[in-house]
């Protein structure tokens, strides 16, 4: 969320008011919608930016054109390049003033999805209206609502965006560690006095989390990842708040980072990837 938050913030300051002049698609398998085509963007003049979960959006005209970046998309505004680009490149939008606003997948996955909608159908597409609320600002109350029913554990809760919209793997470890709260933790099994935790520590790491995205953006379009961070990627470094060695717990595409003395009692989850390489 604070990374694509301050990006959208810094698009909208750039693009609002500026008119596209043409939009290409060079991977057709990034564009999930047909009608309207891409191309009907031209001409039209952008609005707005936003960013709700983890789509980014482009109000131009009649039209919304909405991306999720997934893992490895990036959104780059340049000035104008001539010939075609580097097999990275999803789709341009070519903008009044000589700018290009380009869709990259640093990957050949080929994850990211960028759909272009009617604006009045916008907020009723699936990806829309199937996303939990945003996390900032939401009361201990609506944590629980979210995530309490259907059960299941907190770090995995915690990345479901139909529960709580916009925290990835890394803001989940984030939250979790600064709430001092166990990853495994069953969310329908949690006291009540856990919600104002979570609720307090999601706004805390969120907001400098965006404090520090904005200043970075600011400067520097486009969106770089680096992320200061006290427990995601810092296994086997000592937690900042005791000292423990930081655990960590590997999936197929998800690192789990803790600190079993603050979060878990001591309790240190086993790690399959790790004893299936010792064998
Ligand atoms: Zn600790």
């Amino acid at each position: 969320m604070p990374e694509l938050q301050a990006l959208a913030e810094g698009l909208d300051r750039v693009l609002s008011g500026r008119r596209v002049e043409s939009a290409t698609v060079w991977q057709p398998a990034t564009l999930k919608s047909t009608d309207p085509a891409l191309s009907d963007l031209a001409g039209e003049k952008v609005e707005r930016v936003w960013r709700r979960g983890k789509l980014v959006g482009i109000d131009a005209g009649d039209l919304s054109l909405v991306m999720h970046l997934m893992q490895a998309g990036r959104l780059g505004l340049t000035r104008r390049k001539t010939g075609r680009p580097g097999k990275a490149a999803c789709l341009d939008l070519n903008v009044e003033g000589g700018l290009l606003l380009r869709l990259r997948e640093l990957s050949t996955e080929r994850r990211a999805k960028a759909h272009v909608l009617e604006r009045t159908a916008t907020a009723e597409h699936p990806m829309l209206a199937t996303l939990g609320p945003e996390p900032v600002g939401l009361v201990p109350g609506g944590w629980q609502a979210g995530l309490a029913s259907p059960a299941a554990r907190l770090h995995t809760a915690l990345r479901d965006g139909h529960r709580v919209a916009g925290i990835g793997r890394c803001y989940a470890n984030e939250i979790m560690w600064a709430a001092q709260m166990a990853p495994y933790a069953r969310t329908d099994r949690l006291p009540e006095e856990a919600w104002p935790r979570l609720a307090a520590a999601a706004d805390a790491v969120l907001t400098q989390a965006l404090e520090r995205a904005r200043e970075r953006i600011s400067t520097d379009l486009p969106n770089k990842e680096r992320r200061v961070t006290a427990v995601h990627g810092h296994y086997g470094e000592p937690c900042l708040r005791c000292g423990t060695t930081l655990a960590r717990v590997s999936f197929v595409d998800y690192e789990l980072a803790y600190c079993p003395s603050c979060q878990t009692d001591g309790k240190v989850y086993a790690d399959r990837r790790m004893s299936r390489l010792l064998k």
